[in-house]
């Protein structure tokens, strides 16, 4: 068997532009660092909005096809080489934002059966053994069907893939140590905000989106690790820049194309869901621990080489 690095992560995502957004700094980080970093993307964004007027004219799946080739540039702008579609490249597609017929599409990945995509998240789980995995908190984040339909996938797989007796033809079980959940925490949201209010009239975007607007936005006390990516500022602003159909970035803020403008968070927030706070608190009796935030998502975890 293949020797795989010591440390090894795992981010699972709906569309082409959340990862960047999301974990851009994160990944750009543990790749720098050496670790393995593979992304899964449940769905190539078919039904994204496009910004740029001169090819507005993409929809469906040639706005997918045009997707796939925005993610690789931005993983090339964070350093990572393994991405991946769940079950392939236009296995599922996007359901669009709640409430549209789209998610009725028996191809959307709103109606796909749960342990059947689990089980192609299985296989890559078991291949890549990640110590971490990074995605979305129950509601998605901010409640649109796929990133929901991801936290399902995601959580599922990462029992199922433990699972001895299911699928042994996808490879030997594996336990996944930690499990994180992305976060903003909302005293950081509201600091950024009342910044961007300041130079909002220099900025080409028509207004501010307000905090209840980032995905993932919760009280501070839940938040339990932060990754400190400030020395990959620029790489995530890259890697955000390369999904031109869907972002525009002007540092460090950026707008969808709904046209309001958002702060680029560098420092990006975790809440850990699953397995032992890590770090150089370990040991030290829970009370004490409770209010100390990891620095590293594998805090606490001894490196095996699979
Ligand atoms: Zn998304």
């Amino acid at each position: 068997m293949t020797e795989l690095p010591g440390r090894r992560l795992l981010l699972v995502h709906a569309h082409p532009d959340d990862e960047a957004i999301n974990n851009g700094a994160t990944m750009a980080r543990y790749a720098a660092e050496g670790a393995q970093v593979t992304l899964v993307t449940c769905t190539l964004g078919e039904q994204g909005e496009v910004i740029p007027p001169e090819i507005a004219h993409l929809t469906g799946e040639a706005l997918g096809s045009h997707r796939r080739t925005e993610l690789a540039a931005a993983m090339d702008a964070v350093g990572v080489h393994d991405f991946r579609s769940l079950g392939g490249p236009g296995r599922h597609q996007d359901s669009g934002m709640m409430g549209l017929p789209e998610n009725d599409d028996p191809r959307s990945f709103w109606q796909a059966d749960v342990d059947e995509a689990a089980a192609d998240l299985v296989a890559v789980i078991r291949e890549t053994r990640p110590q971490v995995l990074i995605t979305y908190d129950p509601n998605g984040g901010y409640g649109h069907p796929d990133h929901i339909q991801a936290h399902r996938v995601a959580m599922r797989a990462a029992d199922l893939a433990a699972e001895p007796d299911f699928r042994p033809d996808l490879g030997a079980p594996w336990t996944i140590t930690k499990i994180y959940w992305n976060r903003v925490p909302r005293s950081v949201a509201e600091e950024s905000f009342a910044r961007l209010k300041d130079v909002l009239d220099e900025l080409p975007f028509s207004a501010s989106a307000a905090v209840d607007d980032v995905p993932g936005v919760v009280d501070d006390s839940l938040i339990t690790t932060e990754i400190d990516g400030t020395a990959f500022a620029g790489a995530k602003a890259a890697a955000m820049r390369a999904h031109a159909t869907q972002i525009e970035v002007v540092e460090p803020w950026f707008a969808l194309s709904n046209q309001l403008a958002q702060p680029i968070f560098v420092v990006e927030y975790y809440e850990l869901v699953r397995g032992e706070r890590g770090g150089a608190q370990a040991g030290v009796r829970s009370g004490v621990r409770s209010g100390v935030r990891e620095t590293d998502l594998f805090a606490g975890i001894s490196e095996v080489s699979a």
